[in-house]
């Protein structure tokens, strides 16, 4: 083990959904802030081999990286943070490394030894934690272990993380967020779950250093005590983590609580002063989301809405975020309703209440349903010159309402949806049509980060203030290049193309013809930053202010 790098396992205890990600990322942010390079990794407990074949609506948004690894959403949360890049060697699951260890047994690589659960899945994980580490230079690695102490799933995980530990006491740590209930009609908030929650991590042989307490209100000090007392865990090691408005805040809140300080102490490493411009750029960042006076109502229209608004809002989180950093920068308050757009299939009179809205988004999609009531809602937004801004499927849908209605193409359509059609103007890629034929959906979209050149004096370009710029993708289809020629002589332009011309990556109409009416064929909430918001989100929310 590099003896330099310090490696902090964060886990869970008592319930999941407490926010161990944000806490994680926070944890990190703080310590980068006292001059340590840190790095993140997220262990994600199921089977799947990555997150690309999950459904966002069970599991939240698929976070894309710029190798094209497609993740969990807190990968997004920590490269927000920490403004970092992180790549697939930052993210496993189960089925990531059973996969590695099966591929290596059949190469021989285990030397005809009997290949077991333990120790060779934990060595397998433990070889990705420490290279991980090494690649990123870092001082400390944050480990978040998805799941709860006591659950099946991650054992092999908190094995692996017991094993590092043992090899080497004065590098792993570990901090356990819990959660302290308070039951409505006891009125008293409890600590017993916190108590089973950091036995049950004993029992995978692993001491918590540190408890995050998540709660409605600040702990008191009795609550600290008997933690303490409870858990093993000295009392100003017991971290009070209530309920805030902002995610934005909790790195702000934990040095409240001299939190930096107190894992330096245990870490044993000498760290620097923290850094005040950086800190207070961030203080400066968290206020905004208290502060916005005047509001810019964004409608989001998508067809995720089944399932409650908890979910919802995890199914589209970079782009939330994306549409947040833009906002506070022009020190505004984004309100964003959710929109089923199968309601405007239903009921087409609903689209007239559009109009209350200052931009509209169609964010990234899949399959067949609701569409149609995404392209009433673009030909609304482009017809009432509404600020729209189309996110992947967005664009294509620009595309295909742009030839029905302005072409006259009336069956305009993307394979995905209606393969029969006459003009099939959004389709699939020669690349992608073997992978269809075998079903190898796993990892063999268009992924990751990819170069465009922007055409000059466009909207796209203006906003980025640039020519070249890299985007990151997720999508098997693509504008059908026999349609290019007539859908730019009738107005839309294709700004943003791959260097080789062939693919068409943002589509746009000029200011002249509409306040903002652009689409990206990529993803661009997966680069926008606290302090660093996207340049096209930028614009979206500036012509969203115009229209008020
Ligand atoms: N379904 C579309 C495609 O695969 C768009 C994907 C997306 O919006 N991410 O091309």
């Amino acid at each position: 083990m590099n003896k330099e790098t310090k490696y902090i396992f964060v886990v869970g205890g008592v319930i999941s959904g407490v926010g161990k990600g944000i806490t994680a990322s926070s944890l990190g942010l703080i310590l980068k802030n006292r001059g340590l390079a840190v790095t993140a990794m997220k262990i994600d407990p199921y089977i799947n081999v990555d997150a690309g074949t999950m459904n966002p609506v069970e599991h939240g948004e698929v976070f894309v990286l710029s190798d094209g690894d497609e993740t969990d959403q807190d990968m997004g949360n920590y490269e927000r943070f920490l403004d970092l890049n992180l790549t697939k060697g930052n993210y496993m699951t189960t089925g990531r490394v059973y996969k590695t260890v099966i591929e290596k047994e059949r190469n021989l690589e285990y030397k005809g030894k009997c290949v077991q659960v333990v120790p060779d899945i934990p060595l397998e994980v433990i070889d990705r934690i420490k290279k991980a580490g090494a690649v990123a230079k870092a001082d400390v690695v944050i480990i978040e272990v998805g799941g709860t102490a006591g659950e099946y799933e991650n054992i092999l995980f908190l094995e692996a993380a017991r094993m590092m530990k043992t090899e080497s006491p004065k590098d792993v740590f570990f901090i356990m967020v819990s959660y302290l209930p308070t039951p409505s009609k006891i009125g008293e908030m409890k600590t017993k779950p916190t108590q089973h929650a950091a036995r049950l991590l004993n029992n995978s042989g692993v001491q918590a250093d540190f408890i995050i307490a998540r709660s409605d209100v600040r702990l008191d000090e009795k609550r600290k005590e008997k933690i303490s007392m409870f858990c093993s865990v000295p009392p100003d090691r017991v971290i009070s983590a209530p309920d805030v408005d902002s995610i934005y805040d909790i790195p702000l809140n934990f040095e409240k609580e001299k939190l930096s300080d107190k894992l330096c102490e245990l870490m044993g490493v000498v760290c620097k002063k923290p850094d005040t411009k950086a800190w207070n750029a961030w203080k400066n960042f968290a206020k905004h989301a208290h502060n916005g006076k005047e509001t810019v109502k964004i409608a989001m229209i998508g067809k995720y809405f089944e399932t409650g608004d908890f979910i919802l809002s995890d199914s589209y989180l970079s782009v939330i975020e994306a549409i947040k950093y833009s906002s506070y920068s022009q020190n505004k308050k984004p309100i964003i309703s959710w929109l089923n757009s199968v309601d405007f299939e239903k009921n087409p009179a609903k689209l007239k209440d559009l109009k209350k809205y200052d931009g509209i988004i169609v964010p990234g999609g899949f399959g067949s349903r609701g569409v149609e009531g995404k392209l009433r809602a673009v030909e609304f937004a482009r017809k009432n010159k509404i600020p729209y801004f189309g996110l992947c499927y967005g664009m294509q849908m620009m595309v295909i309402e742009y030839a029905r209605n302005v072409l006259g193409l009336k069956d305009a359509n993307t394979r995905e949806v209606n393969p029969h059609s006459k003009n099939i103007v959004i389709d699939v890629m020669e690349s992608q049509k073997e992978i269809l034929k075998n079903n190898s959906y796993g990892g063999s979209m268009r992924l990751g980060e990819y170069k465009a050149i922007l055409r000059s004096g466009t909207v796209a370009e203006k906003s980025y203030g640039k020519k070249q710029i890299v985007e990151r993708h997720r999508h098997r289809y693509e504008v059908n290049p026999s349609f290019i020629g007539d859908l730019e002589a009738a107005g839309l332009i294709f700004s943003g193309r791959s260097p080789d011309g062939h693919l068409m990556e943002i589509a746009e109409l000029p200011k002249s013809k509409h306040p903002f009416f652009l689409g990206t064929q990529f993803h661009p909430e997966f680069l926008a930053h606290p302090l660093n918001p996207h340049p096209l989100f930028t614009a979206f929310i500036k012509a969203c202010a115009a229209k008020k």
